[in-house]
């Protein structure tokens, strides 16, 4: 599709239905019903940046912040794995506690477990990706959030818009699969700016995209604008589907959290990845980027359990495989 195509059925809610179902049809298609479970560890909320939509940005003062230690890391990941999940995804704030060399030696550990492992743990130099990589690291995800620059420099103080994208695609050039996104109903977002977004998904040749609404978080600066439209959210990753047919999208937590049947939802319109949180239960609220995450009183038993009677229910199965890209 090109920008103009995109733009008019952002605009036209009279075409959601064709929409979603088209990316139901092509999602089915193109990587089947199958549905790949990440196993989600969320392992320090400590965070250098000041992103102004994030509750773990550095000014929060008001945030309990933790960091699991290196053994409870690994020991969260083997748990995951004997659940049965077949990616593990290391997810935290940029915390520089965690050098390079703390970071590989738990890439080396995890995977000795038979499982795939994605990063997500935010801007890093060439050097510090190449060298997880040889650690062992398979995907990485880290969003662009947005591509419309102005928009990008506002919401990222300090941080510049050239070095996510170049970082994006060092992460492309190492051979990761790469993993990027953007957030949905950003103060002054426009639609155009969305169909860029996709525009960028599909130049880049991401292998995954994860697609969120904007959720305002009280100790934010951005604590009195509007959320983000739930379905505004479901077109743009519809439309990556369309536009992508081949790549993992998983349903993401944000999406549940402003709808409840969301994930369910989005693994009806295109999604076939969902994320389900491993961390122990007495972390979970502390990793607060948004207010009203799901599953905060939950264990990772209790979440398998959930999420796989959900998928289940609507007549797709869980995948025993790794969840690679065209595999
Ligand atoms: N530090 C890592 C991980 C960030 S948290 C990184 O930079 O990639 C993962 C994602 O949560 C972010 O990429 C962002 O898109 C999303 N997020 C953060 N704050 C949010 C909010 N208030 N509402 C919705 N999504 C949010």
């Amino acid at each position: 599709m090109n920008k103009q195509e995109i733009i008019d059925i952002l605009s036209d809610s009279a075409k959601n239905d064709w929409l979603f179902n088209k990316a139901d049809c092509i999602r089915h298609e193109n990587v089947g019903d199958e549905v790949h479970l990440r196993g989600l560890i969320e392992f320090s909320n400590i965070c250098k940046c000041q992103c102004k939509y994030c509750g773990l940005r550095s000014p929060n003062k008001k945030i309990e912040r933790y960091r699991l230690s290196k053994d409870e890391i690994i020991l969260t990941a083997k748990n995951a794995v004997n659940l049965g999940y077949k990616t593990i995804v290391l997810q935290s704030g940029e915390d520089d506690y965690y050098n390079t060399d703390r970071m590989c030696e738990i890439i080396r550990e995890i995977k000795k477990n038979d499982v795939a492992l994605t990063l997500s743990i935010g801007e890093k130099t060439f050097d510090e990706y190449k060298a997880f990589k040889d650690a062992g690291a398979d995907r990485y995800l880290l969003r662009i959030e947005t591509t419309d620059k102005n928009l990008y420099e506002r919401m990222h103080p300090n941080a510049s818009y050239e070095n996510r994208i170049q970082c994006l695609y060092n992460l492309k050039s190492l051979g990761y699969e790469t993993g990027t996104g953007c957030l949905v109903g950003l103060p002054k977002q426009t639609v155009e700016s969305l169909a860029d977004d996709i525009l960028f998904f599909k130049e880049l040749d991401a292998d995954m995209v994860g697609i969120g609404p904007f959720i305002p978080h009280e100790q934010t600066p951005l604590k009195d604008d509007d959320k983000g439209d739930f379905w505004l959210a479901l077109k743009v990753m519809a439309l990556t589907r369309i536009n992508l047919p081949n790549i993992n999208i998983p349903a993401t937590t944000a999406m549940e959290t402003i709808n409840p049947n969301g994930r369910i939802i989005a693994l009806n319109s295109g999604a076939n990845v969902v994320m389900p949180n491993v961390t122990n239960q007495e972390y979970r609220a502390k990793y607060e980027i948004y207010p009203g995450k799901i599953c905060i009183n939950d264990n990772p038993e209790k979440c398998r359990g959930c999420i796989e009677g959900k998928i289940k229910a609507i007549g797709r199965t869980i995948s025993k495989e790794y969840g690679f890209r065209n595999s």
